[in-house]
């Protein structure tokens, strides 16, 4: 199934290009109280929504996409976990760009560790990115985005996949520069997950999708998560290694080549196989 939230924190369905609003359903969900919990209330409770959506049956008539705006369909990630150079030919870039690397060398993923993007850096595509310090250099990352379904810790790489809730595109917005990761990746807008969750069950591997990103209608990135250095089922072992995930947690996989700068006015089109596309507008 594929789930966004679209509009005023509405929840839909999408089927043949279309929105069908399902968010009567939301009343599945526990009322919030204080303290919140670190689960998304939504991918902590998502085979029981997914079962009551399927139980009801879609509403008769949809919304054209282009009549709604979607938001990000997680709201309440506790983290953002974080792949960096985590495909090679992104690495071999980085290495010959001193944009990029900003006058380090450029380590492996094994010897930079994962990091930390701030959950309040997180829009939909239909929220769009602001660009914040237009002096400095802006790029944007398409990644596969994997959306956590269960409280773990320490999950074995052959039983990573059942840990899963599902699939989004994800963009890691990236000021270069030779600040610490988490401070320039971390502004507001600067993490965009759409255009829905595509539920783990419709995505047999996702070790094999082609992600594509254009910036103006100009191709940029052009890849396939074939290409990880670490792959989705090593990745998540490794997080859960260092940190309990939690229902909702994202886990951004890594850029491949292809980075380059974004500004005030330009349009961005992300697509990955399977998962469908989205476009996001970049303000200033
Ligand atoms: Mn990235």
């Amino acid at each position: 199934m594929k789930l966004c939230r679209f509009d005023a924190d509405r929840l839909g369905v999408i089927v043949d290009g279309c929105v069908f609003d399902v968010s009567d359903v939301l009343d599945t969900l526990p009322p919030a109280s204080w303290p919140r919990p670190l689960a998304d209330a939504l991918i902590e409770h998502l085979d029981d929504v997914v079962a009551r959506i399927a139980a009801m049956g879609l509403p008769s008539t949809g919304m054209a996409l282009s009549d709604v705006v979607l938001r990000s369909p997680v709201a309440n990630p506790s983290k953002i976990v974080a792949a960096p150079v985590n495909y090679r030919a992104h690495v071999a870039e980085s290495e010959a760009d001193a944009e990029i690397n900003a006058n380090r060398s450029v380590l492996t993923i094994d010897a930079a560790g994962l990091f930390l993007k701030a959950p309040s850096s997180l829009v939909g595509p239909g929220d769009g990115i602001t660009v914040q310090f237009p002096s400095r250099r802006t790029d944007h990352e398409v990644e596969l985005a994997v959306i956590i379904g269960k409280s773990c810790r320490d999950v074995a790489e052959a039983a990573a996949l059942d840990v899963v809730a599902g699939y989004c595109i994800g963009l890691d917005i990236t000021i270069r520069g030779p600040e610490d990761r988490s401070f320039r990746k971390s502004l507001d807008s600067y993490t965009v997950l759409g255009p829905w969750i595509t539920t783990a069950d419709e995505i047999d591997d996702p070790d094999h999708l082609r992600l594509q990103l254009a910036v103006n209608d100009a191709p940029r990135q052009n890849a396939n998560t074939s290409q990880l250095i670490f792959n989705v089922r090593k990745l998540i072992a490794w997080a859960s290694e260092w940190y309990t995930l939690h229902p909702g947690d994202i886990l951004l996989t890594g850029t491949p080549e292809g980075v380059g700068p974004i500004n005030g006015g330009d349009t961005i089109d992300a697509s990955i196989e399977q998962l469908g596309s989205m476009r996001v507008a970049v303000t200033r």
